[in-house]
């Protein structure tokens, strides 16, 4: 099975992840926690193209193209032997990231995003877990964490709105798959409503 993770910056995905994935071990599954952009040695050297150094050296079509790089090595070396040995695959992001983050953020370019990803990338996850959080409370979140200097400082409060409510419209376009977690509870409340909504929706 393919799980991912998404949500605007500070929303504790990665957290939330996380304790699935041990979850998940302790009642004995063989469970691989990965994350994008990255997860294979290729897709990391993407990552520190996109992430690191001057975010403007690139123009948003060719961050789509490099996102979608690290994508498709990333399914390629680890997700799709993975899911073929019968592993469980925990994404903390994936596709649904690139359509927000490069769809929408600099002008409409969710079309472009949507057709590579048809091209070259093809696998939608069994269930994505959308962790909504309030865009005020994740940006601060966010900025307090250490090693937030990648590129994130760019990525303001009206930003960080606009993707949350990207998101959220999201998750009702593509309702089977995509589940909403109040991601503003305490982290052990939303780590059971993950669980909850995990076992509701691949029983
Ligand atoms: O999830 P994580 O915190 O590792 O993401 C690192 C940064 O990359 C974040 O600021 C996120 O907003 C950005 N990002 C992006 N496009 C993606 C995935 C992440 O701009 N497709």
């Amino acid at each position: 099975r393919f799980i991912t993770f998404e949500g605007i910056d500070g929303s504790g995905k990665s957290t939330q992840a996380r304790l699935l994935a041990d979850a998940l071990r302790a009642e004995g599954r063989d469970v691989v926690l990965t994350r994008e952009p990255g997860g294979s040695p290729g897709a990391d050297e993407i990552r520190r193209l996109v992430l690191e150094g001057d975010p403007d050296r690139w123009s948003a079509e060719t961050e789509i193209l490099l996102f979608t790089a690290a994508r498709r090595d990333h399914l390629e070396r680890l997700i799709e032997p993975s899911l073929a040995a019968g592993r469980t695959v925990i994404c903390d992001r994936f596709a649904d990231s690139t359509r927000m983050y490069q769809g929408l953020s600099r002008g409409n370019l969710r079309d472009k995003v949507d057709k590579l990803h048809a091209l070259m990338i093809g696998r939608e996850p069994d269930l994505t877990l959308l962790i909504d959080m309030d865009p005020a409370t994740g940006l601060a979140r966010a900025r307090g964490r250490q090693g937030h200097e990648e590129r994130f400082e760019d990525f303001g409060l009206d930003l960080q709105t606009r993707m949350r409510d990207g998101f959220l419209a999201l998750a009702a376009e593509f309702p089977a798959r995509v589940r909403v977690i109040d991601g503003n509870a305490p982290v052990d409340t939303v780590a059971a409503a993950v669980r909850d909504t995990l076992a509701e929706a691949l029983a």
